[in-house]
């Protein structure tokens, strides 16, 4: 796009027409629209909410003790934050230009108790991801059995037989990052006799020495392995955790949707076969997304280079299919203190 500029006859000045054209054009708009139009009906949402809240209190003050009042008011809350997110995320399919069901969410409840996981089952969610293996091995079996449940901590090979054979139900495991792993796995399954297990590759995207994930130069290998050397393992697509603060690193996202194209080429797959597990609360939205939807904010000094990509149709999208969201639904996490 160009930059129009003349001389306003009446005040003298130089204008630009290319700002206010791209103010117009950019999706950026339409996008705080939403948003605010959102956040007015989660208000009031919110509003009426309380005021249920507070009737169904009333009648239940007389019966019920004070710490079981605080801890459904609390399970409330989960359910709503669940609705919430569902919401979010069924919005930030349709600006990616993708179903809504297409989106897989995970709800993250690792250290939150069984009877929270039950409520915001109760609201209608069954997918569910857990970090340590003797934490869903505990509370898988208090939980109903159609829940799928995501393993997306790191995995010790010493830990397959025991996550599998505590987790029946176990429909995925998102942190395959070596070989080694990967033929745990595929050997336990066949052992135990269950149908094959779905599989995410972990990529260390953000080359932090503290995350899992094998080197991107090295995933299109560890895929081929696990889709080929594996056949109890089905190869479902990739996984990444990120720096938390996207906002100054979206290439993290960006390297894992390239080594989705380079997954797919060298397998011969489809995009849709190779799903991208990436986004956790704080930036579930950006990861399905891509960043010129938000850079404009951003980076005002950018706007007109953003603004050709715009035009030219050539918007990066990061394209996640797979988000796993923890403390937005469940609240904040608090660990137990190390002695
Ligand atoms: C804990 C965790 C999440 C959820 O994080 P929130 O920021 O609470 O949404 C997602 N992915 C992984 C791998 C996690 O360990």
């Amino acid at each position: 796009m160009n930059t129009v500029g003349f001389v306003d006859p009446k005040s003298g000045h130089t204008c630009l027409w290319s700002n206010a054209y791209i103010l117009v054009r950019s999706p950026l708009l339409n996008f705080c629209w939403t948003r605010f139009k959102e956040t007015k009906r989660q208000s009031s949402e919110r509003k009426q909410m309380n005021s249920r809240d507070t009737e169904e209190r009333r009648e239940a003050a007389a019966a019920v003790e004070p710490a079981e009042m605080a801890a459904s008011a609390v399970d409330g809350a989960a359910a709503a934050a669940l609705r919430s997110v569902l919401r979010r995320v069924h919005q930030a399919a349709e600006r990616s230009g993708r179903r809504p069901e297409q989106i897989r969410v995970v709800a993250v409840s690792k250290v939150k108790p069984p009877s929270l996981v039950q409520q915001v089952y109760n609201a209608g969610h069954r997918r569910f991801g857990e970090n340590y293996v003797q934490e869903i091995v505990d509370k898988a079996p208090q939980l109903p059995e159609d829940i799928e449940w995501h393993f997306i901590g790191n995995l010790q090979s010493n830990k397959v037989k025991p996550l599998l054979t505590g987790v029946p139900n176990l429909a995925m495991v998102e942190t395959v990052d070596d070989e080694k792993i990967a033929n745990h796995l595929d050997r336990a399954v066949g052992n135990i006799g269950r149908k094959p297990l779905k599989v995410f590759v972990q990529v260390n995207t953000s080359g932090e020495t503290s995350k899992f994930g094998v080197d991107p130069a090295g995933c299109v290998e560890l895929v081929k392995h696990v889709s080929s050397g594996c056949p109890n393992l089905e190869f479902c697509g990739l996984m990444t955790i990120g720096m938390p603060d996207y906002t100054s690193t979206p290439e993290n996202f960006k390297t894992l949707a390239n080594c989705q194209t380079e997954v797919c080429k060298a397998l011969g797959i489809a995009e849709e076969q190779c799903d991208l597990s990436m986004g956790m609360s704080g930036d579930f939205e950006l990861a399905m997304l891509g960043y010129p939807m938000y850079l404009p904010v951003l980076c005002l000094p950018f706007l007109r280079r953003l603004s050709d990509t715009y035009s030219s149709g050539k918007q990066v999208e990061m394209g996640s299919t797979n988000v796993r969201i923890g403390s937005t639904i469940f609240g904040a996490r608090e660990y137990p203190k190390k002695q």
